[in-house]
């Protein structure tokens, strides 16, 4: 439809309206031709942020009708998040605000699916959820969640709908499994930004994660509206905006459509497959059982992969002492690596590949800093099986698990 064409009464695009017919909630939704609210109903979407953005982001989801939502975000409420948050509270102040925008969430959507987790999607949260969800948005603030939902995105083989705001302008963007992704559009600048907050200790995490970004509500409320159409056309099969960006600018009303290019030398566009569904628990398999199942497929050669680094120890240059630690980067601070003997801060040591060498066969996943429900390799170098810790699905999904509805 052309803008001249566009008139806000019914048009060829909507149905005409059967008057005797009894409206219920969703019955101007159902005058749009394609539209199909059992569709909605059973959709999985997975939303990382509740911020800003992700406060319209679920508005919107509820108020359509969406049946099942996986909420995460690790912050708690502000009072500078509450003028931009329509789900927040000042009583909220304090509280998580994933567990608040879910209970908003379900006042205004009763019959709505949805749980919160307050974890951290970068080191704490487990690929299992890229799996289980039709479509993942993100409302997120600084590049390296981004990068991370990107990669398990794609690992997943789903589509991902980020936003982005700043000031008054911000850009919705659609990355598809095989198109251009999110690292594609990194530019020089975001990689020496990215590396220089990580160069120090690679354990300033939380500083890392709350970058302070200039946002209204206003700019949130259009970025994530565009997001969420994106993501209602993408589960009807629609034509969307994929491996492109809506651009808007409104301060001057410049906006733009932006094409991205993949770039040959992206390292994100792994595909994990075959998975294979193990009914084990990162709290429960340990590092010698993993490698035992893994081998019996692969054979007596074959090594286990994670699919990002974990702290296995500290290293102190000054003594010249190496300790074993064991943590999720999420939960280590720069507290935690203070050398106890001279004071001085330790170099982390990492590691993501294991032979069976390793003095820990009987330390459990989860003590490595393997999240619920995550994906652990098993590789002999040319094939590579990727088995889910399907055992965890209850604990992260609860009752998003038993998700489709008759
Ligand atoms: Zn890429
Ligand atoms: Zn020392």
């Amino acid at each position: 439809m052309s803008p001249d064409q566009f008139k806000a009464d019914p048009d060829s695009d909507v149905l005409i309206i059967d008057t005797k017919k009894e409206e219920n909630r969703f019955s101007r939704f159902e005058l749009i031709r394609w539209w199909d609210q059992k569709l909605l109903q059973n959709a999985n979407i997975l939303v990382i942020g509740a911020g800003a953005l992700g406060n319209e982001i679920i508005k919107n989801l509820a108020l359509t009708g969406i049946g099942n939502i996986l909420l995460v975000d690790f912050d708690q409420i502000e009072p500078s998040n509450l003028s931009r948050s329509i789900l927040f509270r000042e009583s909220d102040r304090g509280r998580y605000k994933a567990d608040v925008a879910a209970e908003r969430a379900r006042e205004i959507f009763p019959d709505i699916n949805i749980r919160s987790l307050s974890v951290n999607v970068v080191t704490d949260f487990g690929i299992g959820a890229f799996f289980w969800a039709d479509v993942i948005l993100g409302g997120l603030d600084n590049r390296e969640a981004r990068l991370a939902i990107n990669q398990n995105s794609l690992r997943c083989g789903k589509t991902w709908i980020d936003g982005a705001i700043e000031g008054l302008s911000g850009i919705a963007r659609v990355f598809g499994p095989d198109g251009p992704c999110y690292e594609c559009t990194m530019s020089e600048v975001d990689w020496k930004v990215l590396n220089a907050r990580k160069s120090c200790t690679l354990l300033t995490r939380e500083e890392m994660m709350s970058g302070k970004t200039p946002t209204t509500p206003t700019i949130a409320s259009l970025i994530a509206a565009v997001q969420c159409q994106e993501a209602i056309k993408l589960l009807h099969g629609l034509e969307v905006i994929t491996g492109r960006g809506f651009f808007f600018e409104g301060l001057s009303f410049y906006q733009d459509i932006i094409t991205y290019k993949r770039k040959a030398e992206c390292f994100s566009h792994e595909r994990y497959t075959p998975v294979v569904e193990l009914d084990a628990e990162a709290r429960k398999l340990t590092l010698g059982e993993a490698l035992k199942i893994i081998r019996k497929d692969l054979g007596e050669f074959a090594i286990m992969e994670l699919r990002h680094e974990v702290l296995t120890g500290f290293s102190c240059s000054e003594c010249g002492v190496d300790v074993e630690y064991h943590s999720s980067l999420g939960r280590v601070s720069d507290a935690d690596a203070v050398c106890p003997d001279c004071g001085k801060q330790r170099f982390p040591i990492m590691s993501h590949q294991f032979d069976g060498s390793e003095p820990w066969p009987d330390m459990t996943l989860a003590k490595f800093g393997i999240p619920d429900f995550d994906v652990f390799i098993g590789s002999d170098g040319e094939r590579q099986i990727y088995y889910l810790l399907n055992g965890d699905r209850q604990r992260i999904l609860g009752p998003l698990v038993s998700k489709v509805q008759p």
